[in-house]
């Protein structure tokens, strides 16, 4: 059997993932995402026509254009339930930045409504005959509903997207499958992340201290993943502890598909006992509470830029950044240079900033550890910019690939 790959995106870089894979049988895209840049999104290579898509998991750098290619295409979305609503919020929240930053965007509501018809749900542990070949669909670890797709014709194939194998208080981590070619995210090449519990501690004993000082602590969170985590971080706190921004929605979502997420009472008690911002007069009670969770993680817009306007001369009020900065973000700003920007203004925040490791990515070791498991003689890497850091170790047990955006990798051998 005659099997191909090439990346369209995410081949060398942790964003706007897109792989074609071609076998005698279909034509499959494995997600098309974007990269949500300032001042403008950078997007993947243009999509050809496919037979089928699977889509991995909701974050925009995996789901994000998928609106293009359900609006240009006959052809269904393969993820599961939580997963395409997820997108859904996503997809709209993305056109209302575009508009509201000045750009066009590419693909309008009509497109994201069609795009939620055409999605086919499946669900963890069931398997089905699709594209010539039998797929499996097994959690990925990574976020509620995140799923790898193993494909089994003459060789077996597994597409990891975002990929964590330790548990969180989310969901449970994931286990390795046995495949001949396995597809891999490598966010985390070369890089360990600290002991979880520790983190947890660390980040717990930051709001204590913030707390008995009389501050408020701000914890910019995405929305997707990132905020619920934390949300059960802060259970029994006793804290004052509100949510703002998309993460609403998204809970809602989460709470609404409890087969994915790992404890589903304890998810409904967490929420029961957070209160949740509903309008300008809920922000201003929020700024008297303890704890306040919201949109954005990286501080570019949503509400936390309000409360970081209302706290920032507060020298007791802390920020806890609770996830990845990337470069020219106002949270990387904020990290170098204690200095955030609105509209063009440039602002001094006087508070107290920590930022506290709560990945949903498997580190070095255990993406080592889960290739060898997998038994997998083919290894190719992408969703990072340093995957060359995990050929040494993974040479030991399989041919490893690191392509560049646009090459075609054979994989028929
Ligand atoms: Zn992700
Ligand atoms: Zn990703």
């Amino acid at each position: 059997m005659t099997i191909r790959a090439r990346f369209l995106g995410g081949a060398g870089e942790v964003v706007r993932l897109g792989m074609l894979l071609e076998h005698d049988y279909a034509h499959l895209l494995c997600d098309y995402g974007l990269s949500p840049d300032k001042p403008v999104p950078s997007y993947p290579m243009e999509c050809p026509p496919v037979d089928l898509v699977c889509l991995t998991h909701a974050h925009l750098d995996h789901s994000g254009m998928l609106p293009w290619v359900a609006s240009r295409y006959e052809t269904t979305i393969l993820t599961t339930r939580p997963s395409a609503e997820v997108a859904g919020i996503l997809h709209n929240d993305s056109i209302k930045i575009a508009d509201s930053e000045g750009y066009p965007a590419p693909y309008d509501k009509n497109d994201v409504k069609h795009t939620q018809k055409v999605f086919d749900y499946v669900k963890h542990a069931e398997w089905r005959e699709q594209a010539g070949m039998e797929m499996h669909f097994h959690s990925a670890g990574h976020i509620p509903g995140s799923t790898m797709y193993e494909m089994r014709g003459e060789k077996r194939m597994l597409f990891t997207g975002d990929l964590n194998t330790q548990n969180t208080r989310l969901v449970w981590g994931a286990h390795p499958v046995k495949t001949d070619i396995l597809f891999m995210e490598s966010t985390y090449a070369g890089r360990e992340h600290p002991d979880r519990k520790a983190s947890e501690k660390a980040f717990l004993d930051a709001i204590g201290d913030t707390v008995k000082r009389g501050g408020v602590a701000v914890v910019p969170t995405f929305a997707v993943g990132r905020s619920q985590e934390i949300a059960l971080v802060l259970k029994n706190s006793g804290y004052n502890v509100w949510l703002d921004g998309m993460a609403k929605d998204v809970s809602r979502v989460f709470l609404r598909n409890p087969d994915y997420i790992r404890n589903r009472k304890e998810l409904e008690k967490v929420y029961e006992s957070i209160k949740f911002v509903h309008s300008q007069h809920g922000r201003k009670q929020a700024v008297k509470g303890d704890v306040i969770l919201t949109t954005s993680g990286m501080l570019d817009g949503g509400p936390v830029l309000y409360y970081l306007s209302q706290l920032r001369n507060d020298p007791k009020s802390s920020v806890f950044l609770t996830g990845y900065q990337v470069e020219g973000s106002n949270g990387r700003r904020l990290l170098d240079t204690g200095h955030i920007e609105d509209k063009g203004n440039s602002f001094k925040i006087n508070c107290q900033v920590e930022k506290f490791d709560f990945s949903a990515h498997a580190g070095h070791k255990d993406l080592v550890k889960f290739a060898k498991d997998s038994g997998a003689k083919d290894v190719v890497l992408f969703h990072g910019d340093k995957s060359e850091l995990l050929r040494p170790d993974m040479e030991r047990f399989a041919r490893v690939h690191t392509p560049k955006i646009g090459d075609w990798i054979d994989l028929t051998g």
